[in-house]
């Protein structure tokens, strides 16, 4: 670990994961160049079969982002209009319009506050003879229980449709992420775990049937040129620049989550002095298999993130918040007849998360300047914006 850079600690670096790699992708655009073969093309179909193989499933098939892959799958997998699909309230808003444009109605539920993961009693008690289907969201890069979900699907027959957007690689009782249900999404946006160039994302399965379906699907409905037999086909495919951006970066996956992992096992050991100050990580049911796609705390005594976060910013540490609002309480989605105080836990959770940096790459030292800066300003809070506190659930 080196202590260059420590003053600055942005909350993800892309460009030091692209440095050592640049000559590997210039190589590999100009290919695609020299190739030409922009649209469908050969680095797509492999890079497919990798990630494919990546998740330990049969096939892949790239669209044009993670919203994509959650709609046309869902609608792969036999969702249709009518049909309840059940998902966490506190979502980022993506998995909860794919569902909405695979033409299901959306039914959210609450969380289990330690880990953020859907509460999967309350999944069981939203249940009805309309239910198809659940999406659980593998947020921040830990799984939802395969085993819990599992019995869950069986005891009502729903179909299990993983977002894993946060989750490349991810495992939980010896399951890979995207390998639990009929079919899962994965979104390549630049800043996830594996990141395009741009915009990406793949559908995975290893049913034959859901996959020849989204392969028509992400290409206007057709099974070959310009015979069309899906009424809810669009044109959505990862370019093949994309995947073979993908490609190069795939090998690497493995010890950047490693990277991830380390800081985030740092972040823990430091993080214990601050639990005075109402200060506790986001609890780890996955132990090693977790991939920390952002490592989130939850401020249990502070009323206000905001001066904290400006305060931190100033002295060059960025932080997030991961989300302020949950779905139920977005405007856009008023129509679906939520309303606040419905789903507390995920309410009161977006009200005291904030997300440290987190990227691979990411210091000892950065990570000891974000925690004593924390800790100073939680110090140098007025006692008035401190509530007396008891320690987490
Ligand atoms: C990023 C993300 C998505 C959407 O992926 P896009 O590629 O941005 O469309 C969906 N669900 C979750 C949980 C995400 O984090």
């Amino acid at each position: 670990m080196t202590l260059t850079n420590a003053s600055q600690v942005p909350f993800v670096d892309l460009s030091s994961q692209h440095q050592p790699i640049q000559a590997e992708l210039m190589a590999t655009v100009q290919a695609v160049l020299d190739q030409g073969d922009f649209i469908l093309g050969k680095a797509l179909s492999e890079f497919e079969t990798a990630f494919a193989a990546a998740c330990q499933v049969e096939y892949g098939i790239g669209v044009a982002c993670g919203t994509d892959a959650i709609a046309l799958g869902l609608q792969a997998c036999g969702i249709e209009a009518g049909d309840e699909v059940i998902l966490p309230a506190n979502t980022f808003v993506a998995t909860l319009i794919g569902i909405l444009r695979a033409g299901a109605k959306p039914i959210l539920v609450d969380c289990d506050p330690t880990t953020a993961l859907i509460d999967l009693a309350a999944a069981e008690a939203a249940i009805t003879p309309q239910t198809k289907a659940i999406v659980p969201v593998h947020l921040y890069g830990q799984m939802v229980s395969p085993s819990a979900l599992r019995q869950l699907a069986q005891r009502h027959g729903l179909i299990i449709f993983e977002d894993a957007a946060q989750a490349h690689l991810a495992e939980r009782e010896g399951d890979r992420a995207g390998s639990v249900g009929t079919a899962a999404a994965f979104s390549f946006y630049p800043s996830k775990n594996l990141g395009a160039l741009g915009d990406g994302g793949i559908l995975v399965t290893s049913t034959a049937t859901v996959a020849e379906k989204a392969r028509s699907l992400r290409n206007y409905g057709a099974t070959r040129k310009y015979f069309h037999t899906e009424a809810g086909g669009t044109n959505s495919r990862l370019d093949t620049l994309q995947a073979a951006a993908l490609q190069i970066k795939l090998p690497y996956l493995e010890q950047w989550n490693q990277a991830r992992y380390q800081a985030a096992q740092y972040y823990h050991q430091r993080l214990q002095q601050l639990e005075d100050f109402g200060v506790f990580p986001i609890v780890n049911q996955a132990g090693t298999g977790h991939v920390y796609h952002l490592f989130v705390v939850r401020l249990t005594a502070v009323s206000d993130r905001q001066p904290l976060q400006s305060a931190l910013a100033a002295q060059g540490i960025q932080t997030g918040i991961h989300y302020p609002l949950p779905c139920h309480l977005q405007p856009a989605f008023r129509d679906l007849g939520y309303s606040a105080g419905e789903f507390p836990q995920a309410e009161r959770l977006c009200e005291e998360i904030l997300s440290l940096p987190m990227y691979p790459g990411l210091t000892f030292a950065q990570i000891d300047r974000v925690v004593d800066a924390l800790q100073a300003q939680l110090e140098s809070a007025k006692p008035a914006s401190r509530q007396p506190l008891k320690a987490s659930p």
